[in-house]
């Protein structure tokens, strides 16, 4: 329960709303409780019209029981003619009157109380958004998607369910209950006891029957998650399972999946039947006593009873049934509303292990890189993807660099953009160590173009803009060109506008490489660093843009990785990277003549041009 404490803020935040809703659920309940008190004055009337001298209590003793009521019903009936056919109709009309008022004032609770909920419900899904975006990559690597997208969304939702109607219909059973007993008691508190003996009996067993069945829906609501991705898998796979044949096979998969669920759902069905005619019992066991001991009493001329006081205690009885039959509901709810806060707070008070220090400098960067013995270790891998690494880059070099997958190349690029901090040795940029520098002045001042390509469901346009808001049309177009896509671009029946993604049009691996190559284009700072970029663009698209590179990089510092030599582009250094360690360094010239993995790679690069001509 502890972990829901954390809501204090939104509430104190919402107080207005809270302390409003609170006087609107009394009012609500106080407009209600009158209404037994006048039909229990109606019923006395009606006997007594009928009979001069009722069986049980004189006129006058009736009287004094009239002064239990509320003050304001015995300023109305003091208001009522004599004659009983008009006292009736009056009753009647107080009635709907009060149940009128009653009604807006609920209208004006659920207003309070369920608005303040959606309004710390829309806070809290911005808080942990933001809290998410503010972690590492190192957490992202440990945490599926999946559980993300569950704290965000599922269990907002459940919290939900605590700070809005769980909230309500407990202050609601709060209000009814000290209400309803409060004039009970003064009307008879022995036939106050006979009426709620059950009730305990009844909240109790209301307790535990909806303790089963929430472990039972959470058990069906695990399952559905199951079949629903079974199911979805199956859809982005179908060309896999179409093509290897393997229809029945999925299908008896998503069969016994389905079974486990259906199965789940009966039993929680058969609970359920058995929950509510037994709940229904009680309540009829506690109206069948209460009338039973009220009229022996009446019969027996008890000082006090009377028939109306009776149909009062029914009317009593039956307003009290909803909020206690809502205790258990109220109590799992509020119980899975802590597990939910439980698992959104083991997020939000997660530290992100990258972040900025205290007054961090924004420098302006010239472009001078430097790596100093630096020593990577994926935390929780274990793998060692950078040993003793030792890099210096000058202002407006062009460096590549080559070597096998798993050498360590997309690390190296991930640790300059201050995604990952190495255990050992250090970063810099211009002389200052890369944790002293200003996360987002940092990352804004280098395009870097990811080995994985990501494209937003959205316009080409705005994938290239991605983030450069002040980019014109023409800035992007002039992106396209460079990164070679914009030909392409323009044979899409909307151009620009063309939407990429599941709903959009299907791009090729290369077109994705090149709208991405577009993206870093766009933004012209002095630091580039492509991951990789062109392998799944052909030979010579490559080279156009190679080509194209060579004179948007001018006077830019840039690192490119890449598995395949380009032999046109003249680097200042090319580096040889082999299980995380710098294995040869030099120019074009300087590798071809050691004979080592560069040499090799490229005598081997040369032969399969040489096969396919047309590359
Ligand atoms: P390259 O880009 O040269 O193919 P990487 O830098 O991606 O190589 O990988 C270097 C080593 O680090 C590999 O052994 C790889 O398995 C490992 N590695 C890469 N990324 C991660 C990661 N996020 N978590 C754990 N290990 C990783
Ligand atoms: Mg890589």
């Amino acid at each position: 329960m502890k972990h829901l404490s954390s809501l204090n803020k939104y509430f104190w935040k919402y107080r207005w709303h809270f302390m409003l809703g609170f006087v609107f659920i009394v009012l609500t309940n106080y407009f209600r409780i009158l209404s037994p008190q006048l039909t229990g004055y109606v019923v006395n009337t009606v006997v007594h019209s009928i009979s001069a001298s009722p069986a049980g209590t004189s006129q006058a003793e009736i009287r004094k029981g009239e002064k239990n009521y509320d003050y304001l019903v015995q300023q109305i009936i003091a208001g009522f003619e004599e004659k009983p056919e008009n006292k009736i109709l009056y009753a009647g009309l107080t009635l709907l009157i009060l149940a009128i008022i009653s009604g807006f004032f609920m209208f004006l609770m659920r207003q309070t109380i369920i608005v303040m909920s959606r309004h710390i419900e829309y806070d809290q899904k911005n808080e942990i958004f933001n809290h998410y975006q503010q972690l590492d990559s190192g957490f992202y690597k440990t945490h599926s998607t999946g559980d993300l997208m569950n704290r965000i969304s599922e269990d907002v939702s459940r919290v939900r369910m605590y700070t809005g109607p769980a909230l309500m219909y407990f202050i609601n059973l709060a209000a009814v209950i000290g209400f309803s007993i409060f004039f009970m008691l003064k009307a008879s508190p022995k036939l106050t006891l006979v009426a709620l003996s059950p009730l305990p009996v009844l909240a109790i067993a209301i307790y535990f029957v909806n303790t089963i069945i929430n472990k039972k829906s959470e058990r069906i609501q695990s399952l559905l998650s199951n079949l629903t991705t079974n199911a979805q898998e199956s859809y982005s796979g179908i060309r896999v399972i179409k093509s290897f044949v393997q229809e029945k096979a999925m299908l008896g998969f998503f069969k016994q999946n389905s079974e486990a669920y259906r199965d789940n759902a009966l039993s929680l069905a058969r609970t359920e039947a058995i929950y509510f005619p037994s709940m229904a019992l009680l309540i009829g066991l506690s109206t069948l006593i209460t009338i039973m001991v009220g009229a022996l009493d009446v019969v027996r001329g008890v000082p006090g009873a009377n028939v109306g006081q009776i149909a009062e205690f029914v009317m009593y009885i039956q307003m009290l049934t909803f909020p206690v039959s809502a205790i258990g509901w109220t109590a799992s709810m509020t119980q899975r509303a802590a597990t939910s806060q439980r698992r959104i707070n083991e997020f939000l008070l997660t530290e992100p292990a990258i972040k900025n220090e205290p007054s961090p400098e924004k420098p302006e960067l010239q472009g001078n890189i430097s790596l100093t013995n630096v020593h990577f270790t994926y935390p929780h891998t274990g793998i060692q993807a950078l040993k003793d690494f030792s890099l210096q880059v000058r202002k407006g070099e062009k460096v590549a660099v080559v070597g096998r997958t798993g050498s360590g190349k997309s690390t190296l690029a991930q640790l300059l953009l201050h995604m990952y901090e190495p255990q050992q040795g250090l970063v810099s940029f211009d002389g200052i160590p890369v944790n002293r520098i200003d996360l987002q002045s940092l990352r804004n001042q280098i395009s870097y173009v990811p080995q994985d390509v990501f494209l937003f469901s959205e316009t080409i346009s705005n994938n290239i803009r991605f983030g450069m808001n002040e980019a014109t049309e023409d800035d992007i177009k002039k992106a396209a060109i460079q990164a070679s896509i914009h030909k392409e671009i323009t044979q899409f029946a909307e151009g620009y506008q063309t939407l990429v993604g599941e709903r959009g049009v299907t791009l090729s691996g290369g077109q994705k490489q090149r709208i991405s190559i577009a993206r870093a284009l766009v933004k012209d700072p002095r630091i580039v660093i492509f991951d990789d970029c062109l392998s799944a663009v052909d030979a010579r698209t490559e080279k156009e843009i190679i080509g194209n590179l060579y004179q948007y990089l001018n006077d830019k510092t840039a690192i490119i990785i890449t598995h395949r030599i380009f032999s046109l582009f003249e680097f200042d250094t090319i580096v040889v990277i082999d299980e995380g360690r710098i294995v040869e360094q030099g120019t074009h010239a300087e590798l071809i003549g050691q004979k080592g993995y560069y040499a090799d790679m490229y005598a081997r690069q040369q032969e399969q041009e040489r096969e396919s001509p047309s590359a």
